[in-house]
């Protein structure tokens, strides 16, 4: 099972625009022209999570929230140095680790767009400065060609200027694993937008509002203004979470190719147990290859299913290897099996299921 030729321009554009938290207009641009072409509606909150609307027929309709995030980890210009390079403070959970030698892009505040990398000190100089492995971000220097501070400037450098860490997207292995920066969560970007082509024409019992949240990187901020937006009844929230396969792999962590991830547990929200167990029927139903995964971290989960009088929520995630860096490598049939499974399960869904979630606990 392999990604069609629309399904990989779609997976190339949205992965290499740039959106570090808090300036994910390139995101969310794209997204709203493929919106328009499938909603009946697109609404945004002001801080720029955007969603289309599938407005329902059906008098007096429930709502259902399908929530990507468009934000990535990166960096932001913290300084511009005299001699043109600048240093940088870290957006998101970006380890310093990943950061000497990469290639960078930045994007200016006008939309320029600059082609650089990671500059330190030579390596023996190095080994004298640092005694462990690690190179501390104090001792990296984001290299873009400038001459000198006022080149910087001159051509659009400002402080708080977005920098991400990049990488191309590359279809390998005659399309069976996909290589890119920023499958988290363009992943689940991607995927609303499929949902949309999937139920295009299809009536459902229910608004639909699919979209991305801004700002889960720097914890899960975007989410609580995109519900109360949407004041979803229920939501589906679609993410790409770490794989730790390179050695082998035990639950709770993933192994990619191996499935979906099925997330039962983490740190900033539980499952309403209902809808949890109705998805998981679903799964073995469809012979949809699906995965145990408890995370330590969380997702915009947290924030929708504790937003007004409490959402009933489920996670929908593939895993990948290399999250957070510019090189995240997912296989093929995980996407694919995670679309066929949240186009099936969102389909499925009514009122009288609604009702039973609400009263998961009653
Ligand atoms: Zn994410």
């Amino acid at each position: 099972m392999l990604c069609s030729n629309e399904t990989l321009a779609l997976m190339k554009e949205l992965t290499q625009a740039v959106g570090v938290s808090g300036q994910e207009r390139q995101v969310c641009r794209i997204l709203a022209r493929h919106y328009e072409a499938l909603a009946d509606e697109i609404v945004r909150d002001n801080n720029g999570s955007i969603y289309a609307v599938k407005h329902s027929s059906a008098p007096d309709p429930f709502r259902v929230m399908v929530a990507a995030h468009s934000d990535e980890v990166g960096l932001v210009v913290r300084q511009i140095r005299p001699n043109g390079l600048l240093k940088a403070s870290v957006i998101g959970g970006l380890y310093d680790e990943v950061l000497p030698g990469s290639r960078l892009r930045l994007i200016t505040d006008e939309g320029r767009e600059f082609r650089g990398c990671v500059s330190s000190l030579a390596q023996k100089m190095l080994r004298e400065r640092v005694t462990s492995s690690r190179i501390p971000l104090g001792l990296l220097y984001l290299d873009f060609g400038f001459t000198s501070e006022a080149d910087a400037r001159a051509q659009g450098v400002l402080e708080g200027c977005q920098v991400v860490i990049d990488g191309p997207f590359e279809v390998l292995n005659g399309g069976k694993r996909l290589l890119s920066k920023a499958w988290d969560d363009r992943f689940g970007c991607i995927l609303g937008v499929e949902l949309l082509q999937a139920l295009k024409g299809v009536e459902l019992p229910f608004d639909l509002y699919v979209g991305a949240d801004v700002q889960e990187e720097v914890g899960l901020r975007g989410a609580k203004t995109a519900a109360n937006l949407v004041e979803p009844d229920l939501a589906i929230v679609l993410d790409c979470t770490a794989a730790n396969d390179v050695e082998g792999f035990e639950p709770p962590t993933g192994g990619i190719g191996q499935g979906i991830m099925v997330r039962f547990n983490d740190g900033t929200y539980l499952p309403n147990r209902t809808m949890f167990l109705d998805y998981l029927a679903l799964l073995r139903e469809k012979g949809i290859p699906y995965q145990m995964h408890e995370s330590r971290g969380g997702t915009d989960a947290g924030a929708i299913n504790l937003s007004a009088q409490a959402v009933p929520t489920l996670t929908a995630c593939i895993c990948a290897r290399n999250v957070h860096t510019g090189s995240l490598m997912i296989d093929a049939e995980d996407y694919l099996h995670c679309v066929e499974a949240v186009t099936a399960f969102v389909s499925g869904l009514d009122r009288t299921k609604l009702e039973r979630y609400r009263s998961n606990n009653f």
